[in-house]
């Protein structure tokens, strides 16, 4: 409480701020509510804050009424001073006051205004004060006037005045006793003050905690509105995902109805299905046993049927050897385009027993000598030189009628006897085209080795059926001035056919194999083909090298074959060897011997020495003789597995049709009828 204040007012304010006072503290916020409340409702708790302050202005005002001197005082010194002094005396502040009181802020009356009402000068020094104490009177009264006397009439005015005086006393006595209690409760409210300020402070703390509440509160409520719009944020989120839901629900129960009625349409199926099953198990129960049945006769008759294969082996071999295990073909060519026609009855082939039907085994080559001729001085008849051979196909044969013939003897070579075919003949006779075939690929035209594998190939897979398996390896070399050369050799060594040697495939092995050759196991045509080709490349190389080189050398294509019956544990294998011979023409005597003839002398020298020594092992062999000359040629030495004991041979003799190389033609079938006449003993099967 301010201490400059007035405690009359500090009263008054308590008495108009007595009530809100008292009930101020039940509008105090509870701990428990005041996050409840709105800022508004807040300053509702101030608001008796506010009434008490503007009750203490209202009081303020009220200070300057505040009798501090009796304002009698200013009274002057006149007759009636001491009667005017003995009242102020008795009456005191407590008369001052209640004049002030009656008065009511109003100033209070100056004496003078009351000299002039009267008589403005000379006035009377009884009178006046009496005049003066009664117009008090009558203003503190409440203006009533007394009645007026007569001048005169003292008496009656003391009278008047001693009423007044009682009155006066009785009015004293009752403003003392309302002083009293004013002062009474003015005590009260001082206490009442000191409680107020203690309870401000009380309320001040609280107010300040309020504020601290309200302001954690603000910080809750933006941290609440925070939470509230992420909330929100993932309610709406969390709303398009239900209805993505709620929309794939839906499509889910469409495709459930869907699959609902395939599984029906399903079951409806299956009972179907099972009831085709049960039908089908009974077949199959019989079905079962049939095929049991049929299973014992399926290998009664497997077994009849390898029975057969021996025999019909057998008996192949035997027609075979009844054939001869050497047999010659003679093969003559037809003139080429270009080709001077020779002169008619040149060349004759007449025909067997059996007629022109008998397919021809015989030629006749009517050769006019004409040094004869010259002695007798007219032309001498020519000279006929009749050769019979197993076969002898004139220059109109084509190549399949030439295979069909030597089919058989190659599929001797499954059956495990080691098969060789020669072609023998000076050069250009038709050696390379016979074995090969002719140029440009036309199938036509194919020699015999490409025929003879896929012939192989065919029956091998036929025999499959009957529990054989076959494989096939090939190999291509060159037999040239007693040099052995790779004709399938690839990459640096193409054309160079680096050096080969012919060695034993292992000590104590009868097998023969060629050092740094390609062995190349094939199965199909294509392969085969392949092989002619990068064969032809490799000759075509070496010709530039040195010329015509390729009717100077023996090629030697060799098929290693081996088959199985892994089921009988049978095995059974042998090679057959295709061999184009190198031309087999005499060096003309005549001719000068330069540099490059010595080199053509000494290749033709090797030549006709390996062809003769192929001619001595065929005699050698066929007389039985203990020594076979198989080591005198690289041809005979690579060739000696398939030339004695169990193989077959066959020998193309190749004639050319012209008149210009028959003594070459002569010299040929000489050669071959001597090969034709020997007969190699019985051929056995290499059965391992
Ligand atoms: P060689 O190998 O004996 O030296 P070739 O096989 O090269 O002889 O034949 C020489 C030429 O004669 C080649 O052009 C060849 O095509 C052709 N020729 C050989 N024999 C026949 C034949 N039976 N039918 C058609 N042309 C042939
Ligand atoms: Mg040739």
């Amino acid at each position: 409480a301010d201490p400059l204040r007035s405690p009359l007012l500090e009263v008054k304010g308590n008495i108009e701020l007595k009530r809100p006072l008292i009930k101020a503290p039940s509008q105090l916020p509870l701990s428990g509510s005041r996050l409840k409340r709105r800022p508004d409702q807040m300053e509702d708790g101030l608001e008796p804050e506010k009434k008490r302050t503007r009750g203490l202005g209202a009081t303020t005002k009220i200070t300057t009424s505040h009798p501090r001197v009796p304002s009698l005082t200013t009274v002057p010194q006149t007759q009636g001073q001491t009667t005017a002094q003995k009242v102020s005396k008795k009456t005191g502040p407590r008369c001052s006051t209640a004049i002030a009181t009656g008065l009511k802020n109003q100033k209070p009356v100056p004496a003078v205004p009351v000299q002039k009402s009267g008589r403005a000068s000379g006035v009377d020094p009884i009178k006046t004060p009496l005049t003066f104490v009664l117009s008090v009177f009558i203003l503190a009264s409440g203006g009533k006037k007394p009645s007026k006397r007569p001048a005169w009439d003292l008496k009656g005015q003391l009278c008047d005045l001693n009423a007044e005086l009682k009155r006066c006393r009785e009015r004293t006595q009752t403003l003392d006793q309302e002083n009293q209690q004013l002062q009474d409760q003015l005590r009260d409210a001082q206490q009442q003050v000191k409680a107020l300020g203690t309870e401000r402070t009380t309320l001040e703390g609280h107010l300040a905690k309020v504020q601290a509440q309200a302001e954690q509160g603000q910080q809750e409520l933006k941290n609440l509105r925070a939470c509230v719009l992420e909330l929100e944020e993932r309610l709406s989120t969390q709303e398009g995902l239900v209805q993505e839901l709620q929309k794939k629900q839906v499509e889910l129960q469409e495709e459930r109805r869907g699959l609902t009625s395939q599984l029906e349409e399903k079951e409806r199926r299956l009972q179907t299905s099972e009831a085709a099953l049960s039908s089908s198990q009974a077949e199959v129960a019989s079905l079962r046993q049939e095929t049991v049945a049929q299973a014992a006769l399926l290998t009664e008759r497997e077994e009849r049927l390898h029975g057969l294969e021996m025999e019909r082996r057998r008996l192949h071999n035997q027609l075979q050897e009844l054939k001869g295990n050497i047999r010659v073909f003679c093969r003559v060519r037809p003139v080429l385009p270009g080709e001077p026609t020779p002169p008619p009855g040149l060349l004759l082939f007449p025909s067997g027993p059996g007629g022109p039907s008998d397919p021809p085994t015989r030629l006749s080559l009517s050769r006019s000598d004409e040094r004869r001729g010259t002695l007798s001085g007219a032309p001498a008849p020519p000279t006929r030189h009749d050769f019979s051979f197993d076969r002898v196909f004139p220059p109109g044969s084509g190549q399949d009628e030439v295979f069909e013939e030597i089919a058989m003897l190659v599929q001797s070579a499954l059956d495990g006897y080691p098969v060789c075919i020669f072609a023998y003949g000076q050069t250009g006779s038709g050696k390379t085209f016979t074995m090969e075939g002719g140029p440009g690929g036309d199938p036509q035209l194919e020699g015999l080795i490409p025929r003879a594998l896929r012939h192989l190939f065919s029956v091998a897979q036929e025999l499959s059926g009957q529990g054989w398996t076959y494989s096939f390896v090939a190999s291509y070399v060159e037999i040239y001035n007693e040099t052995v050369r790779d004709l399938l050799a690839t990459g640096t060594r193409k054309g160079q056919g680096g050096e080969c040697e012919i060695r034993r495939a292992g000590p104590g092995s009868e097998e023969l194999t060629v050092t740094n050759a390609r062995y190349v196991p094939v199965s199909c045509e294509k392969e085969v083909e392949a092989l002619l080709h990068l064969a032809r490349q490799n000759r075509a190389v070496a010709r530039t090298a040195q010329n015509e080189r390729s009717s100077r050398s023996h090629s030697v294509f060799q098929l290693q074959i081996s088959g199985e019956h892994s089921s009988r544990g049978l095995q059974c294998g042998a090679p057959l060897s295709l061999v184009d011979l190198a031309g087999s023409e005499r060096l003309d005597p005549g001719l000068a011997l330069g540099p490059g003839e010595r080199e053509r002398l000494r290749e033709t020298q090797a030549i006709n020495s390996s062809l003769s020594t192929l001619g001595l092992v065929i005699m050698a062999l066929s007389n039985k003789e203990s020594h076979v000359p198989y080591r005198n040629s690289k041809l005979t030495y690579l060739l000696q597995n398939s030339l004695g004991g169990s193989a077959k041979m066959l020998m193309f003799v190749n004639i050319s049709p012209l008149e210009e190389n028959v003594s070459e033609s002569l010299n040929s079938l000489r050669f071959a009828s001597k090969v034709n006449q020997c007969v190699i003993g019985t051929a056995q099967a290499n059965r391992k």
